[in-house]
């Protein structure tokens, strides 16, 4: 690997485990290599963990949930450590940007932001921690009624590659906030960042137990966190896939959980929308982040008396960007995350029925032995059509053409998923009148994307999950309520 990321200040992370406060190879001894997208090449190790670690870190939360350090701060203490987790995080951002986008790939423009963001989640939900309050129900003569919200206990946390160090925040410190005591599984394809923050919650004084790490295969350490059933609550985001086989195991133990499973989001465009600021904004929802982004805003549904224009317009923008090394100022699209990735988005491609409009590049200088895939556009595309139906999670958008307002909100509804959508118009009441009919989690009008939106409820319905992340939403998530009815005569 080329020398390019300066890690000054911040060791890069050990194949190590964070459990009870301890810093700890995996019970087995196993190790796995760390491949960087940028050029393929291995630059670190994470620990290969098995059930048996999982169970230690599970015993490790429990003891800290109950009676341990972590059970004796108040929500004061709590709110305090992690507002100071969020400091550290902004003095060392530029460290933890480098290594995010070369254990990622991602563009270092777009890890700095994700920083910032990470950071965030921190402070509001350290702000937040001693401000959910209980109720008092009016009851029956002689009676006080009291409604306390409470944690969990033990929640497990099992989060994807795609925004390693943000999906770390906006799971675990919402969870922590409320006072459970978290195990986190991070995406054995990138896991860096949430070990670098670990270590430096380790380092502010976090209480052992409080948050503890266990890397490795989603099949082996995934599966044991999902299937223990010393947790009380878990909350996933990843594939579709995976998210059913994490809700089965959460019935058999009884559990809730929350899912967040991606999307196909539409962004619907009308004929008097303003398309100087729509086009940039349509073409930032899916090359950001390599289109590995849950909330991508892959469909773009014109109204035909302009569909020709924002077509060109839109095949011109994407011809122009170019895939290639990320990890300098000025790089808009970075390699895939994988190799498999990389294989899955191209053999979309290669197999997608519809014409395709427009292709980027990929840069001359992207080094051989990285993941790098040119950008895709398809249209006009049948809505049904597989490549409009099915999340590829890689820089492929699909241009549908429709009629009237009743036909763009049929077409967008029109897929198993339903996370984001987004509406392009000048019109006031067709604003209103859309947004609410769109059946999804969040909905845009004339934009796309809150830069991370910490404090706005986030997920979706149906394929896309179920549950809500962000905002006050998730801490009522992570807290279960206790009714207390006292008859004192
Ligand atoms: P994935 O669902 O396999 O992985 C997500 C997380 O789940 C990782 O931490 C992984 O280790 C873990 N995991 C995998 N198998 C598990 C199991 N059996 N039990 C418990 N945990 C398990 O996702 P992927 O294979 O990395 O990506 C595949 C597709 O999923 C992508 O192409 C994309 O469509 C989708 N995806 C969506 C999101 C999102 O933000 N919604 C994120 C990543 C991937």
């Amino acid at each position: 690997m080329k020398d390019v990321v300066n890690l000054s200040k911040l060791a890069l992370p050990e194949p190590l485990n964070l459990i009870g406060g301890e810093w700890v190879p995996a019970r087995s001894g196993g190790e796995m290599d760390v491949v960087s997208p940028i050029d393929g090449e291995v630059f670190a190790r994470i620990a290969d963990s098995d059930a048996a670690d999982v169970d230690a870190a599970v015993q490790a939360a429990r003891a800290a949930f109950e009676g341990g350090a972590w059970s004796e701060l108040t929500a004061a203490e709590r709110g305090r450590l992690m507002i100071r987790l969020s400091e550290r995080i902004l003095e060392h951002a530029e460290d933890l940007a480098q290594l995010e986008t070369r254990d990622n790939g991602k563009p270092i423009a777009q890890a700095r932001a994700d920083m910032k963001v990470t950071a965030r989640y921190f402070e509001y939900y350290g702000g937040a921690a001693d401000k959910v309050h209980g109720e008092v129900i009016p009851f029956q003569k002689g009676y006080n009624v009291e409604v306390h919200r409470e944690p969990h206990g033990v929640t497990g946390h099992i989060i994807p590659w795609n925004y390693p160090a943000q999906m770390f925040g906006r799971s675990v410190a919402p969870a922590i906030a409320m006072g459970n005591a978290a195990v986190l599984k991070p995406a054995e394809d990138a896991c860096l960042t949430a070990l670098a923050i670990g270590r430096m919650a380790t380092d502010l004084g976090f209480p052992p137990g409080a948050i503890n790490i266990v890397t490795g295969r989603g099949a082996r350490a995934g599966q044991a966190l999902a299937d223990h059933p010393g947790i009380d609550f878990i909350s996933f985001t990843g594939s579709p896939e995976v998210g059913q086989m994490i809700q089965q195991a959460a019935a058999r133990n009884f559990i809730g959980c929350t899912l967040e499973l991606g999307g196909k989001s539409p962004q619907i465009v009308f004929e008097d929308a303003d398309l100087d600021a729509a086009l940039p904004v349509l073409v930032n929802a899916v090359i950001q982040n390599g289109g590995q982004t849950c909330s991508a805003g892959t469909r773009v549904l014109v109204q035909r008396g302009i569909f020709d224009a924002v077509g060109a317009r839109l095949a011109e923008r994407f011809g122009e960007v170019e895939a290639e090394a990320s990890d300098h100022d000025g790089a808009t699209l970075g390699p895939l995350i994988s190799a498999k990735q990389k294989k899955r988005v191209e053999t979309y491609i290669a197999e997608a029925d519809a014409p395709l409009m427009a292709r980027g590049r990929i840069g001359e200088g992207a080094p051989d032995g990285g993941f790098y895939v040119a950008p895709a556009v398809f249209g006009p595309c049948d809505p049904k059509a597989r490549i409009a139906q099915e999340e590829v999670f890689g820089p492929v958008v699909c241009m549908i053409p429709f009629e009237d307002e009743a036909e763009a909100i049929a077409i967008a509804n029109g897929t198993e998923y339903g996370l984001v959508a987004a509406v392009w118009t000048r019109d006031g009441g067709r604003q209103q009148r859309v947004a609410k009919a769109m059946r999804c989690g969040q909905v845009f009008i004339n934009g796309y994307g809150a830069g991370g939106g910490v404090e706005l409820p986030f997920g979706g319905i149906r394929k896309s999950g179920h549950g809500r992340e962000k905002g006050f939403a998730a801490l009522l998530e992570f807290s279960t309520i206790k009714t207390i009815v006292n008859n004192h005569g």
